[in-house]
């Protein structure tokens, strides 16, 4: 038995133990050190004393968006600037980026749990990792690197894109963990087919960052790429980036590191906890982080908590794969829909690809209309196409309460991106 980064808690009661310590740290660190989180303590008349159990977290205020903003250069931060070592910032498009700032220990903590990562994943000192993430300001390239050398096995640091280089290296290096968005996968994976170079390949592992991925899309690359486990990693650059959890060879639903965090699945209109299983908003407050701690922050991630414990016997919680983003949703004729239960219903239909389009339009009769495209199956025959349309269009109605229109187009049809995918057009304002 070499190293291991797991708690060092043994029991949940132990870790509940260990979360109110912290937990009564980060209200002081944070009360104290960040005039932001002062004002919004004295706003919603809490101070640290009050924090006496772990259902006391109810008494904090919530952090948002707008406070990142409110904040930028440097929101929520809460030690002396000398203390911050790097910073790191989201790929937004609108707006100022979110930026987020980190000391020492925070660097050392995010490290310590990324390993943590592939510790879960069952891998050793002796894999390499091809790391096909973007580099740079963004904590993807970085929490990786960290990560892997960390933990001890081979980094391969190659970035997005360049798929010759990429397949290259595949065979040269004897890669066996693929690092990538679930987007530049599918682009490996099709890339790897077309060579004919599967059997010269070792890949045994490939880890999926910052993207949802249908379960029709991990199968097509499980397959074509002769793998034996796809996990998830979760992260977002508020919470240090990713590595905050992962699943376990069991795939059932993702581990999350208790100890560095609490996670609470509210109602994204009340902000009430949902029914312990159901689906909520995540909504995190950080443990150990200095620079930039998050109280009851609103993540915008939908998905649930998985009740029980898991065939690893791992103490460490879970909850399920993102749903989509509370931003994300669209509502359809009163019905709320999350793109993750598309892709849901798509997955069990049979001759169709993972790739698909959602398409939104107001007709003239003041209505609004759903339209799915999505990509037959590689080898499925085109004559199939009206019994898949029909059963994609009653399977949409039946699971989302929806009416579609499905449209069968030709495999390959559809764009792929190597960074996330544009799903969802919604064409009702034009
Ligand atoms: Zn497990």
């Amino acid at each position: 038995m070499g190293k291991t980064f797991m708690p060092v808690q043994k029991t949940r009661e132990e870790l509940a133990a260990f979360q109110l310590e912290r937990l009564k740290w980060t209200v002081h660190h944070t009360y104290h050190g960040s005039p932001l989180y002062h004002k919004k303590f004295e706003e919603a008349n809490v101070t640290p004393d009050k924090i006496r159990t772990l259902d006391d977290l109810r008494l904090l205020p919530f952090t948002t968006a707008d406070d990142l903003k409110a904040g930028y250069p440097f929101p929520l931060l809460s030690v002396p600037l000398d203390d911050v070592v790097r910073i790191h910032a989201s790929s937004g498009t609108t707006g100022k980026r979110k930026v987020l700032s980190y000391t020492a220990k925070d660097i050392d903590d995010w490290a310590h749990f990324f390993a943590r990562c592939f510790e879960m994943a069952g891998m050793s000192v002796a894999d390499r990792v091809q790391i096909c993430v973007g580099y740079g300001l963004w904590t993807a390239g970085a929490g990786f690197q960290n990560g892997v050398e960390r933990f001890g096995a081979m980094a391969i640091p190659m970035g997005p894109g360049n798929l010759d280089m990429q397949c290259d290296f595949l065979v040269d290096f004897g890669t066996t963990v693929l690092c990538c968005t679930a987007s530049m996968g599918l682009l490996m994976a099709e890339e790897v087919e077309k060579r004919g170079i599967k059997e010269k390949i070792k890949l045994k592992k490939v880890i999926f960052g910052s993207e949802r991925s249908s379960d029709a899309m991990r199968a097509r690359i499980g397959e074509l790429l002769g793998v034996e486990h796809i996990f998830d990693i979760p992260g977002m650059t508020e919470l240090y980036g990713p590595g905050t959890g992962l699943d376990c060879v069991h795939h059932q639903g993702i581990h999350y590191w208790a100890d560095y965090y609490i996670v609470e699945f509210l109602d994204p209109e009340t902000l009430q906890p949902v029914p312990e299983g159901q689906i909520g908003e995540m909504v995190v407050t950080t443990l150990q982080k200095e620079a930039a701690p998050l109280v009851r922050y609103r993540t915008r991630d939908l998905t649930r908590a998985i009740p029980g414990t898991c065939a690893c016997g791992s103490i460490l919680p879970r909850h399920d794969r993102f749903l989509g983003r509370s931003d994300d949703m669209f509502i359809i004729r009163a019905v709320n829909v999350y793109p993750g239960q598309i892709d849901h219903v798509l997955s069990s239909i049979p001759g169709i690809g993972s790739e698909y389009q959602v398409h939104l339009t107001r007709r003239a009769d003041g209505k609004d209309y759903m339209a799915i495209k999505v990509e037959r199956g590689k080898e499925c025959a085109p004559a199939d196409d009206p019994k898949r349309k029909k059963l994609i269009e009653v399977e949409v109605k039946k699971q989302i309460m929806v009416s579609c229109e499905a449209d069968i187009c030709c495999y390959g049809e559809l764009p792929r991106s190597e960074r996330k995918t544009k799903r969802v057009f919604d064409k009702r304002d034009e």
